[in-house]
């Protein structure tokens, strides 16, 4: 069987998942019948220390809901370089919302100063009024990088002040706290002086169908009106479900069950990009690499990406051309150790120029 490291969604549920689901508790959600997605949307919020959850199809559309709930069309969004929502969503930001994206920052982070330089006044004649700032953490095309705390906290802390909404875009936010040791409820949240009941981040977003394991769904989380109000939006996008507690339950499962583990991705994830390294034949931040994401570039004078691609799919080791000459691996629950041992040697081989 190919050892698939094109993403972490290609998982597919455990045995152990399929019996909860199987065993879970249903009813007809759009009457907020339904028990499992009820208790999903508890944990979630309580986990992420919000006060209220609400569970939707795809994290693409927690995305959408974000900007629907906090911009109005011609409204700019201030987001790092090269964020999932700009890059990854077809162009559902101006389709849906009708925003503009204002990438700011180097490495798929920013500063608070870059925040500050960014925002455009609203009433102005001319400019675009910035009214959100979006953060990803951990960040996807950057190779899982995690943002600190402080500047999760500093990023919060200015929209507040400058009177923007904020968004934490949050697909892999169990993958930073994991690594870095952290209660997920401080990052979401951080530990603010001026108002203690509000937290930096307006809405978060997990995704259950990433590391998790889980065969679809993300919750947002946040303040209990916002969250009503989309519960209205959720749906006008196409996005509200009937006995959606099969799925909640491989969701609860997952929290349950596979959110320490996803350690073992991150060590696996390592040694991936440390044999990468030690090729001397890539460039690869492995200061960085703390998280289950290996982003690669190839200098040139050796394959470029859709030939490494090819060359490690020949050895049944699938991974994803990410640019012209950037690749990304990226590991799972479905990928063990001995696994990413053999995916390294494949990788190491494919990346020599011949
Ligand atoms: C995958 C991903 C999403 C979208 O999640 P889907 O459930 O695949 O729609 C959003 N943001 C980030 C950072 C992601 O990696």
């Amino acid at each position: 069987m190919a050892i698939d490291l094109r993403s972490d969604t290609v998982t597919r549920p455990t045995a152990a998942m399929r019996e909860a689901i199987a065993a879970a508790p249903v009813g007809d959600d759009q009457f907020g019948e339904d028990p499992s997605v009820n208790l999903l949307q508890e944990r979630v919020a309580a986990l992420l220390g919000k006060e209220a959850g609400l569970f939707v199809p795809t994290g693409h559309m927690a995305n959408q809901l974000a900007l629907l709930r906090f911009t109005r069309p011609g409204d700019e969004v201030v987001v790092g370089r090269e964020t999932h929502a700009v890059w990854h969503e077809i162009g559902a930001g101006a389709a849906n919302a009708g925003v503009q994206f204002r990438e700011v920052g180097t490495d798929g982070t920013f500063t608070a100063e870059e925040l500050v330089a960014a925002i455009k006044p609203r009433g102005h004649l001319i400019f675009p009024p910035t009214t959100l700032v979006e953060v990803e953490d951990t960040h996807n095309r950057a190779g899982g990088i995690v943002w600190e705390r402080a500047s999760l906290e500093a990023v919060g802390e200015t929209a507040r002040t400058h009177d923007l909404a904020s968004y934490l875009d949050g697909a892999r936010l169990l993958n930073a706290a994991v690594a870095r040791g952290e209660d997920p409820a401080a990052l979401a949240a951080p530990f603010d002086l001026v108002t203690i009941a509000l937290s930096p981040f307006d809405l978060v977003t997990i995704a259950l169908s990433k590391g998790l394991g889980g065969p679809a769904g993300s919750v947002l989380a946040g303040r209990r009106d916002d969250v009503t109000a989309l519960v209205r939006e959720r749906r006008r996008l196409g996005g509200a479900m009937r006995q959606s507690g099969i799925l909640a339950a491989a969701g609860l499962h997952a929290l349950e069950h596979h959110v320490a583990r996803l350690a073992e991705d991150h060590a696996n994830a390592r040694l991936i990009g440390e044999r990468l390294g030690a090729s001397g034949r890539v460039a690869i931040d492995l200061a960085r690499l703390e998280t289950n994401i290996v982003v690669f570039h190839l200098p040139a004078g050796g394959p470029d990406a859709a030939e490494v691609v090819r060359r490690a799919g020949e050895h049944d080791v699938l991974v994803l051309a990410f640019g012209p000459r950037t690749v990304r691996a990226v590991t799972h629950l479905d990928v063990n150790a001995a696994a990413c041992a053999e995916a390294a040697e494949v990788l190491a081989a494919a990346v020599a120029p011949q």
